[in-house]
């Protein structure tokens, strides 16, 4: 009997949750987002005090969750960035200044949904003071202080965690900027990776 009054009280839980998602949805992805996340905290909250799954607070995060990532783009703004840019350099100046003329200044917002590497800032910290100020690629000093007054340095990977490398003390260097873009985009950079 308890059991069955605590599910209806979790099934109408759930409605009035969809219900106000809903009205979340249409204001878009971002604010979508936002009370996802406070709806799983307060769906954690619930079950720590309940011990039950609490399926139905589950399903109806789960169906706007599907939601959000179809309003969202996948990783790829920056690609599609550099491609655009390079059609747009190959199309003639004439055309180039008519585009820009009518040009929305705006530009539109989009809600990127991404996968990240959680770093350990041991391996950074470690790093930064092995490089002690000094580009591990170049040699040369920082090229300016942090706010806090530490020499401005970035922690690379040599082998990327994409690929498969370590977040390790052994597989990071302390690079300047252009150091560090050059490795990521650079022409003429081989690798630094152990081979
Ligand atoms: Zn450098
Ligand atoms: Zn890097």
């Amino acid at each position: 009997m308890r059991r069955g009054t605590r599910g209806f009280a979790t099934t109408i839980a759930a409605n009035a949750w969809k219900l106000y998602l809903e009205d979340i949805a249409q204001d878009g992805a971002g604010p979508l987002s936002v009370a996802l996340d406070t709806f799983l905290s307060h769906i954690v909250y619930i079950q720590s005090k309940t011990k039950g799954p609490e399926a139905p607070l589950h399903q109806v995060h789960d169906e706007f969750v599907e939601l959000l990532k179809g309003m969202a783009l996948h990783e790829t703004v920056a690609e599609n960035l550099n491609a655009a840019v390079q059609k747009s350099l190959k199309s003639s100046a004439d055309e180039r200044r008519e585009r820009l003329a009518s040009a929305n200044r705006q530009p539109e917002q989009v809600v990127v949904l991404t996968r990240a590497f959680r770093r350990n800032p041991d391996v950074i910290a470690e790093v930064l003071l092995r490089a002690d100020g000094t580009c591990e690629g170049c040699g040369q000093s920082a090229p300016f202080e942090r706010s806090d007054g530490r020499p401005y340095l970035e922690v690379h990977h040599r082998r990327r965690l994409a690929d498969g490398g370590d977040d390790s003390v052994e597989n990071a260097m302390a690079l300047c900027p252009n150091c560090h873009r050059e490795r990521h985009y650079g022409i003429n950079y081989v690798s630094d990776a152990p081979k």
